[in-house]
């Protein structure tokens, strides 16, 4: 059985985020949506807000799972029997960071391996950093996160 996870902040979910784990689902038998929880790294979204709204957002694809994890991601794949890590490129500076990043958990273990997936056309430049910008200043966002966000956020500001 093949066994995908992809980490990530979901700081919130985009529509980047979704069709990259849209696409591993139909790779690999199993994929978890990994919530990384870093004390230090101030979110604008709780670790349960996230959640809810992944888990809201990933309803149509029975094998995908959201979980969260305060330590390693290899350590996490490692005792969850998952021997991929998914992530997403958009473009070269994804890649030198995701690169280093993927050298790092190489070295922590060579049992894991990192696929990556280049972001569709539509999603290059969708990032959570911009859409929490766009929050900030009421500006709709509605056309770059899940329909599921888009109610999240309506109800959270009502
Ligand atoms: P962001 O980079 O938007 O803050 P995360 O840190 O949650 O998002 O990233 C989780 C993973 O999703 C990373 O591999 C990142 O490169 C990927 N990703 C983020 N946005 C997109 C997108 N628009 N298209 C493809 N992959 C993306």
């Amino acid at each position: 059985m093949k066994k995908a996870v992809i980490p990530g902040s979901f700081d919130p979910v985009t529509n980047g985020h979704v069709d990259i784990i849209r696409r591993a689902s139909r790779l690999f038998d199993e994929v978890v949506v990994l919530i990384g929880v870093n004390s230090s790294k101030k979110t604008l979204f709780t670790l349960s807000e996230r959640e809810e709204m992944l888990r809201a957002s990933l309803s149509g694809f029975p094998n995908v799972t959201v979980d969260s994890s305060s330590g390693l991601i290899v350590d996490y794949c490692l005792s969850h029997g998952a021997e991929y890590i998914v992530r997403g490129l958009r473009d070269a500076v994804d890649f030198s960071y995701e690169h280093e990043l993927e050298i790092n958990n190489r070295f922590l273990s060579e049992r894991v391996e990192t696929i990556y997936l280049s972001a569709g056309s539509d999603n290059l430049f969708v990032r959570s950093s911009s859409i929490r910008e766009f929050l900030s200043y009421g500006v709709d966002v509605s056309s770059l996160v899940p329909e599921a966000v888009v109610e999240y956020l309506e109800k959270r500001r009502s």
